[in-house]
């Protein structure tokens, strides 16, 4: 049996896609001491979970940064990490029925624009003529990112996860967090099932368990789980390909092309906080009732399997990123809603200049913890 080891520079709490990019982004700036503690396996929660849509179609200009330095990484991943993550830059095509909301994406995408994100700003009779499968007759219209696509999350935090190794990272999975330890202000590290670490910085990307893990230290912050539930269909080809990532934002409906079939979800409004990971077969109408009225041609498809995971979400819409307030050391990344996969690259980085530089220059505001109290919040209106 391995001899436990009690102490490290920085202590992650959490195996998912964030825990294994701070790892790697530390240890790439010469921190080796670093641990990973996951509970079970490794991106086996919301990141294995995934869809591993990445878009840089977002309303708020710290998400736009966020997802632009991410697909930046993705882009070059096998370069970089020697690992081939399925990167299809096939595009992301959002859809509105409704007055309001195309005013929010025509000023989205003047955002965009000025982010220096490509976006196309579609009429129905446009999208009908690039898409003929989709039915626009009740579209006000779209606008499509031909940048954006989709990955294979699960390989993305594998290639994380095994470059951070090499470069000298430890990786303790089956190891549950059970608390963490805070003197004078300052944390000293934590507790876990196989023995304590001693820690000057520790890192809560605990993702669903994000709140659950904060509370260990006192800190009562508004993050909590809901299900998601995802359908694949069985072999389909109906529709060409590439078949780009569709959201109907009206009714947070989305499909995209997932080899051999088709993937497709939706978000349930009356679902509760839970850290249920059943699918239901009521829901499953629902999102059907959904795609054959966007693409009518999906009533051939066939359903395969299904599956539910955990978004974890704030009152904004927007994660939590930083060190907490009066608890020197403790640092956090948690409620990125159902955008996190994408982000991980950048927010790995931004946690390593953190702990490493005490500063970034990344725009946290919108992502800081004391926000919540105050009036003029930054909320992400481009969520799925
Ligand atoms: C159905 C679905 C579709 C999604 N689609 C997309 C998408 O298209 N694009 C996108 O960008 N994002 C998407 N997301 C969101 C994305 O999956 C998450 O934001 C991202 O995976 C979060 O990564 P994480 O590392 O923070 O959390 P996780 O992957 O959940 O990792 C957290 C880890 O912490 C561990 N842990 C928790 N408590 C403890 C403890 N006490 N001790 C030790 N370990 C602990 C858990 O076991 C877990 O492995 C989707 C999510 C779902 C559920």
């Amino acid at each position: 049996m391995k001899s436990w080891k009690k102490t490290a520079e920085v202590a992650i709490i959490g195996g998912g896609i964030m825990g294994v990019s701070a790892a790697y982004y530390l240890a790439k700036r010469g921190v080796s001491d670093v641990v990973v503690l996951e509970k079970d396996l490794l991106a086996q929660a919301s990141t294995g979970l995934s869809v591993g849509g990445f878009r840089q179609q977002f309303s708020n200009p710290a998400n736009i940064r966020l997802s632009q330095e991410s697909v930046r990484v993705y882009e070059r991943f096998e370069e970089e990490f020697g690992a081939d993550i399925e990167f299809r830059q096939v595009g992301y095509i959002f859809l509105t029925q409704k007055e309001e909301t195309w005013n929010d994406f025509l000023s989205d995408v003047e955002t965009q624009r000025k982010h220096n994100v490509p976006v196309e700003v579609l009429s129905p009779e446009e999208l009908k003529k690039r898409w003929p499968y989709l039915n626009v007759d009740d579209l006000k219209g779209g606008t499509f990112g031909p940048k954006d696509g989709c990955a294979d999350p699960y390989l993305a935090a594998m290639g994380f996860a095994n470059s951070a190794r090499k470069l000298g990272v430890r990786i303790e999975e089956q190891t549950k967090v059970t608390g963490i330890s805070i003197e004078g202000g300052r944390v000293q590290g934590v507790e876990t099932a196989k023995g304590p670490i001693s820690a000057p910085a520790v890192v809560n990307v605990a993702g669903p368990w994000g709140g659950e893990v904060a509370r260990m230290a006192g800190l009562d912050l508004p993050v909590k789980p809901y299900r998601r539930q995802v359908f694949v269909t069985k072999s389909f080809d109906a529709i060409p390909k590439p078949i780009p990532m569709v959201i109907d934002q009206d009714v947070t409906f989305y499909f995209c092309g997932y080899e051999p079939g088709i993937i497709m979800g939706m978000s349930d409004p009356n679902e509760p906080s839970s850290f249920n990971l059943n699918t239901d077969r009521d829901f499953l109408e629902k999102v059907v009732e959904a795609a054959v009225r966007r693409a009518p041609i999906l009533k051939k498809a066939r359903i395969l399997r299904g599956w539910g995971g955990l978004y974890t979400i704030t009152p904004d819409d927007n994660p939590i990123i930083g060190e907490a307030t009066g608890f020197k050391g403790l640092f956090a990344a948690i409620g990125f809603s159902g955008h996190g996969f994408q982000q991980a690259p950048a927010v790995g980085l931004i946690l390593s200049q953190l702990i490493l530089d005490g500063h970034t220059d990344f725009n946290l505001k919108p992502f800081s913890y004391d926000r919540f109290e105050k009036k003029e919040k930054e909320g992400e209106k481009r969520v799925v």
